[in-house]
């Protein structure tokens, strides 16, 4: 019988539940709003729920161990979820061990960048390299890092934060306390609320309409159907995803840069600019074909939640 694995992607908009082949084949899906009001314990009430009606519906597998990704700060050793911004209420939760307590089966429970990064490693297009960045541009930004053939930690198990590297010195305020981060000016998010400032402060002479966009796929709508301070403010956030990855490529020199998340939609008006800046930037180490968009598209949290616990089985965690 086929071993497969439960994987569990925790989010702060959707909860994803999945059964995923050792392959990272992935055999049966649920997917829901998470409804973070409600406070963890029914949340994950809902994860076990949803893996145990799927458990019934895929049948000829036999399930071996729980794969979780998470939004950080998390300790990946015990399986403690610290406080994550997006998931109020989740404070010092004990989720591996509550789930592995609900589910009978041993679980892994990892950072969704880094569960992302293991996921391209071992299932997608990262498949047998040694030097893989996986960059997730959403909300927020952050990395996984494979080096030397293997998930890199680092001294407090958060290494990877690139969306907290500094790429405007005296730039706005982060959430972090830092001035002028890359999550600040090019996520998602960031690039919404420096696009609001922008529409504020011109409002009418260049022929931008009325109200801020409201996420990165407005923005860039408005950039496209000709707005010159939409297309400015994309512009300006593309740059600085530019410089903060081709930081990252300088520093690790990896065969492949995989960028993922929901910012990455936008295709070619967000690779072709970063390409561009990454290859004079970084110019020793770039190459066509070093930054790619992932193709794993909206399973790349299951898949990433299943490699992280096969990652842990091929005792390589
Ligand atoms: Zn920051």
């Amino acid at each position: 019988m086929q071993e497969a694995l439960i994987a569990v992607d925790v989010g702060g908009t959707k909860s994803a539940v999945g059964i995923v082949t050792r392959e990272g084949q992935v055999l049966g899906r649920r997917v829901e709003p998470a409804r973070v009001q409600l406070g963890p314990r029914a949340m994950i009430d809902r994860y076990v729920a949803m893996a145990l009606e799927l458990a019934e519906k895929v049948t000829g597998v036999r399930l071996v161990a729980v794969g979780v990704g998470c939004g950080g700060p998390l300790d990946a050793g015990t399986g403690v979820i610290h406080s994550p911004t997006n998931l109020p209420g989740w404070d010092d939760l004990p989720l591996g061990e509550i789930l592995a307590a609900r589910l009978g089966l041993p679980v892994t429970v990892e950072n969704d960048a880094n569960a992302a990064a293991l996921g391209e490693w071992l299932f997608g297009r990262g498949r047998g390299l040694r030097h893989l960045v996986y960059v997730t541009v959403s909300t927020g930004i952050g990395a996984g890092l494979i080096l030397d053939g293997r998930l890199y930690r680092g001294r407090t198990g958060n290494a990877g934060e690139v969306g907290h590297t500094s790429v405007k010195p005296h730039g706005p305020r982060c959430g972090c306390g830092n001035r002028g981060c890359l999550e600040v000016m090019a996520s998602g998010t960031g690039m919404a609320r420096r696009a609001g400032e922008l529409f504020a402060r011109d409002a009418g002479p260049h022929g931008s309409a009325g109200a801020p966009p409201v996420d990165a796929a407005e923005l860039l709508a408005r950039a496209r159907a000709g707005d010159p301070v939409a297309r400015m403010a994309w512009d300006a956030a593309m740059g600085y995803l530019g410089v903060g990855i081709a930081n990252l490529v300088s520093v690790l020199d990896p065969e492949l840069v995989i960028l993922g998340g929901g910012v990455t939609r936008a295709g070619a008006e967000l690779i072709d600019p970063v390409r561009a800046e990454v290859a004079w930037r970084a110019r020793w180490f770039y190459h066509p074909g070093l930054i790619v968009i992932s193709d794993l598209g909206d399973d790349v949290g299951l898949v990433g939640a299943a490699a992280a616990a096969e990652y842990r089985l091929r005792g390589m965690g």
